[in-house]
Parts: C-alpha cells; sequence; structure tokens
C-alpha cells in the first residue's frame, strides 16, 4: 500500500513491529542453518502486515527467497524487493510474458503448467510435487511421467523441487512423517535439484524436514508454528482503537443488532470503532475481548459491520472515556487467541486486517 493510501484520520490504528518481523525471520534463519536457507512467504499483503513494507525489512536482513501466491502480488512485491520471488500459483495459459518481463519465478504445478511454461521459451522454476495436500503439484503419476521424460524440463532451470505439509503443527500428526516419505520418494524419481518441505510448522518438526531451503510465513508475523507448545515467535502487530462514546444504560436494556446482549445490572458500554467489514469478525459476538491499559474487557452485543460495543462497569469512568485507546489485538490477546474466540485460527485474523485502520510501521523501515 502506498503511503499516500493509508488512512490518516482512522480511530483504530494498526501498528506493525518490522523489527519484531525480522527477528521472527532470524530466529527461524538460525533454526534451518547450516544446511537449509530461510525463504519468507509473504502471500496475502504479507499476512495482512504489508508486503510492500514487510519485504524490503527481510530484504534487508538477508532473506534471499521470497514466495507469494499470485502474479498480481509478484509484480506489485517486484517493485520493492531486487530479490527472487516465487509464485505459488505458477504460469497460467497467456500470463507467461508478465513471468518474464517482472523477473519472477513460476512455481509449476502440473504437467500441463509446465508445458505452459516451456512452450513459452522456460527459464527458472520451482516444481510443486503433491505429497497430500490434493491441491497443487504434480500428483504421483505426473512425478513417474516427467521422471521418465526428463526431455519434458528441457530449457527449464530447475530452482527447487518442493511440497507442502498437511499438518506440520501438530507435531505427532502421521502425516508428517508420512509425506516426508512421500517427498523424498519424488525426489529420486526426479532430476537432481534443490529441495523445499518445510513451512514454519515444519522446521520445528527438526532437521530431516529442512532440505535445502524452508519456506515459513505465519511464524514470521508471530503465529504459534507448533501447536499445544510455548510460542517463541514475537508479536507483530498491535491493533488499539479509540473509544467514540460512553454511555449508562439500564438494567434490561439491551446492546446493538438482535438485542444479542442484554444488561442484569446498571451497564456501562464503551462504542470501539471497529466492525466486520474490518475484518473483526462476526463471530466475536458476545465472545471478543479488548484491553484497557492491561485490563480485559469483555465484548457484549453483536459486532456490526463498523462498531462494536465493550463493557467497561468494572473499570473506573477515569480509565474508560472517549478517547482512551482499547487494545483489540496485541501482546495481551495475540492474533492466535483471537482467532479461537472468533471459531477461526490467527492466519485469518492477520489476513483479514481492516486496510481503514490508520497504519503505522515501526523498526526496521526504509
Ligand atoms: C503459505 C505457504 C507456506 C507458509 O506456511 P506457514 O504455515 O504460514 O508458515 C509455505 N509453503 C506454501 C506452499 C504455502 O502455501
Amino acid at each position: 500500500m502506498r503511503s499516500a493510501d493509508i488512512p490518516a484520520n482512522a480511530g483504530a490504528r494498526l501498528t506493525v513491529d518490522l523489527d519484531a518481523v525480522v527477528s521472527n525471520w532470524r530466529l527461524l534463519a538460525a533454526r534451518a542453518a547450516p544446511h537449509a536457507g530461510c525463504a519468507a512467504m509473504v502471500k496475502a499483503d504479507a499476512y495482512g502486515l504489508g508486503a510492500e513494507q514487510v519485504g524490503p525489512a527481510l530484504a534487508r536482513a538477508g532473506a534471499k527467497v521470497f514466495f507469494v501466491a499470485t502474479l498480481d502480488e509478484g509484480i506489485r512485491l517486484r517493485r520493492a524487493i531486487t530479490q527472487e520471488i516465487g509464485v505459488l500459483e505458477g504460469p497460467r495459459a497467456g500470463s507467461e510474458g508478465e513471468f518474464r518481463q517482472h523477473k519472477l519465478t513460476p512455481v509449476v504445478n502440473s504437467l500441463v503448467q509446465l508445458s505452459t511454461w516451456t512452450r513459452s521459451g522456460g527459464g527458472r522454476a520451482v516444481i510443486h510435487v503433491d505429497t497430500g495436500m490434493s491441491r497443487l503439484g504434480l500428483s504421483e503419476r505426473e512425478v513417474e511421467t516427467l521422471g521418465a521424460e526428463t526431455d519434458r524440463l528441457r530449457g527449464v532451470e530447475l530452482a527447487w523441487i518442493m511440497s507442502h505439509l498437511v499438518s506440520g503443527e501438530v507435531q505427532a500428526d502421521p502425516d508428517n512423517p508420512l509425506q516426508l516419505a512421500r517427498f523424498r520418494d519424488a525426489l529420486a524419481k526426479l532430476p537432481k535439484a534443490k529441495a523445499s518441505l518445510a513451512n514454519s510448522a515444519g522446521i520445528f518438526l527438526g532437521p530431516a524436514y529442512h532440505f535445502d531451503m524452508v519456506r515459513p510465513g505465519a511464524a514470521l508475523f508471530g503465529l504459534a508454528p507448533v501447536e499445544h507448545a510455548p510460542n517463541p515467535m514475537r508479536t507483530t502487530v498491535k491493533l488499539e482503537a479509540e473509544i467514540l462514546t460512553v454511555r449508562t444504560i439500564a438494567d434490561g436494556r439491551s446492546v446493538g443488532y438482535n438485542a444479542q446482549w442484554r444488561a442484569n445490572r446498571s451497564t456501562r458500554i464503551a462504542t470501539v470503532g471497529v466492525g466486520y467489514a474490518d475484518g473483526y469478525l462476526r463471530s466475536l459476538t458476545n465472545r471478543g475481548r479488548g484491553y484497557i491499559a492491561g485490563r480485559p474487557i469483555p465484548l457484549v452485543g453483536r459486532v456490526s459491520m463498523d462498531l462494536v460495543t465493550f463493557d467497561v462497569t468494572d473499570l473506573p469512568e477515569e480509565a474508560s472515556r472517549p478517547g482512551t485507546p482499547v487494545v483489540l489485538m496485541g501482546e495481551e490477546l495475540p492474533p492466535d487467541e483471537l482467532g479461537r474466540l472468533a471459531g477461526t485460527n490467527g492466519y485469518q485474523m492477520l489476513t483479514g486486517l481492516s486496510r481503514r485502520y490508520a497504519r503505522r510501521y515501526i523498526g526496521s523501515v526504509a
């Protein structure tokens, strides 16, 4: 997002700590070293944090390879960094020229995509093999075919052969060793190339999963890489919004659409200018939580499009006035935990972060 597009007058502000992102990348890179490099997954606008800010910060820290999901994301990121950019969706017929023009490396997901790429002149590419996700990547059969007919790779500079884990964050999941074995099998059938398997979670499954390059996304942005374990990553975002109004409602009065919450005492309600149109999910109705100066306040009533309401009765009046900042996501309430309250995960809470928030980048800013 260009700085001219960043809202400056919003009562809700998102602070992105680029030093925390860089420190997370360093921790992950150190875990993968010395055998494996550490790429940076910055698809979906760097999981909502802003690829144009996160990309250059990680490039300055030493990241040499980046991945995005779509060609358009790649074209946009190319304006910000000179490092290698892999595009996960791969070449669609007619898009090959754009890959070349912007020096983007396609991730080839099928034999059809491979022939699209070679017919247009070939060049550097990543080959993705499917070891269990069943979405993208060459099937086992396609791997057999390619292994037997390697002239299909004529003109292709094979950058990496990669695959993607289904349940890496669940350390005891039998899918992990199964995918590892299938991946090794595919590597043995294909021409020799560097290999990459691990996402954030895969890094914590141990060195057998690292190969030549790891590809973390979530953990860079502070999400927990391992389920039911302490999170070693630093929190990278803080979302806070000012109280717009405070009112006292009588016992028995309801709050918000469809009266989904009703006061059982005289209650002070603080209204904050964030809603589901900002990615603050509607499923947080009566379940979310905010923090004022470190003290939790319960979200009451329905999350509306642009507004949300909190019960601040238990806070002193002087600590909960119009203008008082309420933390909606941050150290007090990490995206993983907010996602759990919303019935989803931290990934969705981050990638849904509103473009309406006033954004501030701190730390390693260019
Ligand atoms: C998103 C993605 C990653 C990163 O996964 P995280 O769980 O966010 O670390 C790695 N590889 C591929 C192919 C992906 O799509």
